[in-house]
């Protein structure tokens, strides 16, 4: 990533002392699902530009500009970008102090809090597990539906975020829990991306394999694609590239 994009606006010297900046995390599926997804595509990585949406248990999107990563949603810890299944992703980070304030806990109860008490499980006040909460959304529960509308409209929005960011947008890749199985969080996300062009094919989008596979129609400006994670495969490549 370009320094723009992973210095923080703090004072430098945190950056001097304690190396704070954005690493982000999940860069092992991210690859994978880049690299699965040029070949899908039948074209070299560095002529794309992908947006890479890791949607799990936890969640993070990169921008993946001819096959570098420019810019990622999650921070110096993984506690930052999305909403995930119990962490609450970016909010304002005055909200540490004043909760921590009002109710007297301490930093590591307010640490538990953002990352094991927050996000879908967190707003749903059910579970983490996006099925549980889907099912419940289908049966009229409110504060799922919230959950579920916060959790799309955060991938709309950083999606939307790196489109403007990169050179161009060949496709967009969903990958992990989330990302792979859900044809339903599919479609949602998809049709907030219907002012980029985005165009699913409903068919082809309930299609459920293990292979990586276009779900968008041949109109969709954007290419969709899901591809099934492999960060084992993509670790032990790794080693034997490093082995020689
Ligand atoms: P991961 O962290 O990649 O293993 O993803 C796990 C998460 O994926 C679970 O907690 C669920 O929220 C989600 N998930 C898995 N399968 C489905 C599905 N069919 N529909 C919706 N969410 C799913």
């Amino acid at each position: 990533m370009p320094a723009k994009a992973y210095m923080y606006p703090l004072p430098a010297r945190y950056y001097d002392d304690y190396r704070i900046r954005r690493y982000g995390a999940h860069g092992t599926s991210h690859r994978y699902a880049a690299q699965q997804a040029a070949n899908l595509l039948g074209r070299p990585l560095r002529d794309l530009g992908l947006i890479t949406c890791h949607l799990g248990n936890g969640g993070s999107i990169t921008a993946v500009n001819h096959g570098k990563s420019i810019d990622t949603t999650m921070g110096f810890t993984p506690l930052e970008g999305l909403m995930m299944g119990t962490r609450s992703g970016s909010i304002d980070p005055a909200i540490l102090t004043y909760i921590m304030r009002r109710e007297g806990i301490s930093f590591d109860e307010m640490d538990a809090v953002l990352n094991r008490e927050s996000g879908v499980l967190g707003v749903s006040g059910l579970s983490a597990d996006m099925r549980d909460v889907l099912a419940a959304a289908d049966a009229g529960n409110e504060q799922a539906r919230l959950a579920i509308d916060m959790y799309v409209y955060r991938v709309q929005k950083a999606i939307g975020g790196f489109y403007a960011a990169m050179t161009r947008t060949d496709a967009v890749v969903m990958t992990a829990g989330i990302g792979e199985n859900s044809v339903e969080m599919r479609r949602r996300v998809a049709d907030k991306l219907a002012w980029l062009g985005v165009e699913l094919d409903p068919e082809l989008n309930a299609v459920r394999s293990d292979d990586p596979r276009v779900i968008s129609t041949p109109n969709s400006k954007i290419t969709c694609l899901v591809v099934p994670t492999n960060e084992e495969l993509m670790i032990a490549l790794d080693v034997e590239a490093l082995l020689g």
